[in-house]
């Protein structure tokens, strides 16, 4: 197998060489969780369960390490006491840690939605205070950061002096970002306004707040990333992700910081996943051009004209490659709600096949398979792969109409194929299924009151819930072995 992975370090697509055979070490940035997710953010992270989902397929196994930021120095407006988790704590007047839980809670629920699998190792910014307390240390002895007001910051200069090149991810000339930079952000503190903070010196009126060699105070974001990925990846890992605004500064100060403390470059290959947009503008919180993940599915928006699965959501983004910009619209959604339907249906033709087989087929299965396992070990290219998918579609409902062959032994890897391509690679789920599984389990409930209402000689309510079932279409039948229902 050849892997290519787009590395945008080199800013080339390279063959993908793991540090351990078979074994790889994934870090993705994960959400800052002050307040709920949105649709973009959404993309981002579904990127890198494609990603994740398709390295398994391929025979990796994965560690794959996707952080929480519950705490942090993130601020770029200079105003220290300014941090989000604080601000937001005392606009819903709540602690900072009841916010933390409150979006973590949200962010989770929402990933499931949309059927992104868990990552192996979620750590929280939080619960690694210590290492990140002892990587400022560490930098500071080595000589690459300094102490000033209680605060720590890395010294960008001296990184460079030492002939390391602050810059080599995001390209950037170190003296052009000199001459540009008004950093107003800890201005009297810092050597150099490029100089970012490692851990930062808590006000009085800052709520989260730790001791440090330094007094109280927090630690900075981009320290953060560094340290756990560190712990449970090791000093030079394989891959990290993150949407592509991350790539400065923060993916930046992660190669300084790994750097400096390590004397090895952190990660081997870098993937941004790029932006979605609404409207062609990106979808971003602060401009108010965005939309919250379940007001799409539930319909309730000013954007779309109706509500849409998360599924054909999910269809509509891995209908895009990772490294394009996607612009959602209603009619994309449309469009993207025929071609999943067809693509089910085919799923289910193929699944039920009961026709005529033949001594040969008319598809040419091996050179198909070989063209899906291209698509998806060219950088993970989803769109390509869908419509390798739908040339398989095709042929189904042909095959369905007797107008092409197939051999026993081709029908069944076409059926495995669709099935781990369509569900496991790119994680669509069956919404038919799902809702049967749901009504399923809602009439279990429904019998279960029913039975209790007898128990207690509510006749009346036992009756009601019959009758009613009933006017629905739903007929429950008392056997032996408890009741069943018929749906009519
Ligand atoms: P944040 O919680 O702000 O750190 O964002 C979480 C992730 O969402 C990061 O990887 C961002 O790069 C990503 N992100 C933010 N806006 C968008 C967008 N419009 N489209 C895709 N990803 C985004
Ligand atoms: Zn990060």
């Amino acid at each position: 197998m050849n892997l290519k992975i787009y590395n945008s370090l080199s800013g080339e697509k390279e063959t993908f060489k793991p540090i351990h055979e078979k074994n790889v070490g994934m870090y993705v940035c994960g959400p800052t969780v002050y307040s709920n997710v949105h649709l973009g953010n959404v993309r981002t992270f579904m990127s890198f369960d494609f990603i994740y989902r398709a390295l398994t397929f391929l025979g990796y196994k994965v560690r794959y390490v996707r952080n929480i930021t519950d705490a942090g120095h993130l601020t770029d407006d200079g105003d220290v006491d300014n941090d989000r988790f604080v601000k937001q704590s005392r606009l819903e007047k709540l602690e900072p840690m009841e916010i933390v839980q409150k979006y973590t809670v949200d962010f989770h629920k929402v990933l499931d939605t949309f059927n992104l699998l868990p990552p192996t190792i979620e750590p929280t910014a939080t619960g690694h205070i210590l290492e990140q307390i002892e990587l400022a240390q560490k930098l500071i002895k080595s000589g690459f950061a300094y102490e000033s007001n209680g605060s720590v910051y890395f010294d960008v200069l001296e990184y460079n002096k030492r002939g390391l090149n602050y810059g080599e991810l995001s390209r950037r000339n170190i003296d052009e970002l000199f001459a540009n930079t008004r950093d107003l952000d800890g201005q009297n503190e810092k050597k150099n306004p490029q100089d970012f903070a490692l851990w930062k010196s808590a006000s009085p009126a800052h709520l989260m707040r730790w001791n440090s060699p330094w007094g109280e105070g927090f630690p900075g974001w981009h320290l953060e990333c560094t340290a756990m990925s560190t712990k449970y990846l090791g000093e030079n890992f394989d891959i990290h992700g993150g949407g592509m605004d991350l790539k400065f500064p923060h993916h930046e100060c992660e190669v300084a910081q790994g750097k400096a403390c390590n004397g090895t470059t952190p990660v081997n290959y870098w993937m941004h996943a790029n932006m979605l947009t609404m409207n062609g503008q990106r979808m971003s919180k602060s401009t108010g051009n965005y939309i919250l993940p379940m007001e799409l599915v539930s319909g309730n928006n000013d954007f779309f004209e109706k509500p849409f699965h998360p599924a054909i959501v999910r269809f509509n983004f891995m209908q895009a490659h990772y490294r394009s910009v996607l612009d959602i619209s209603n009619e994309a959604m449309v469009a993207s709600e025929k071609g999943y339907q067809r693509l089910m249906e085919a799923v289910k033709v193929v699944s039920g096949f009961t026709f005529q087989l033949s001594g040969s087929s008319s598809f040419d299965l091996k050179s198909w398979k070989e063209k899906c396992y291209d698509a998806l070990t060219d950088d993970f290219n989803s769109p390509i792969l869908i419509s390798h998918l739908f040339e398989a579609v095709n042929f189904i409902f042909k095959l369905k109409d007797g107008k092409e062959t197939i051999t026993s032994e081709d029908l069944q890897e076409l059926k495995k194929l669709m099935h781990d391509f369509v569900f496991e690679v790119l994680g669509l789920q069956n919404i038919e299924e799902n809702n049967n599984e749901k009504l399923d389990q809602a009439l279990q409930v429904l019998i279960e009151l029913r039975n209790q209402a007898r128990k207690s000689k509510n006749f009346e309510l036992s009756d009601q819930i019959r009758d009613r079932l009933l006017a629905e279409g739903i007929e429950l039948k008392d056997g032996r072995d408890g009741t069943t229902y018929s749906l009519s």
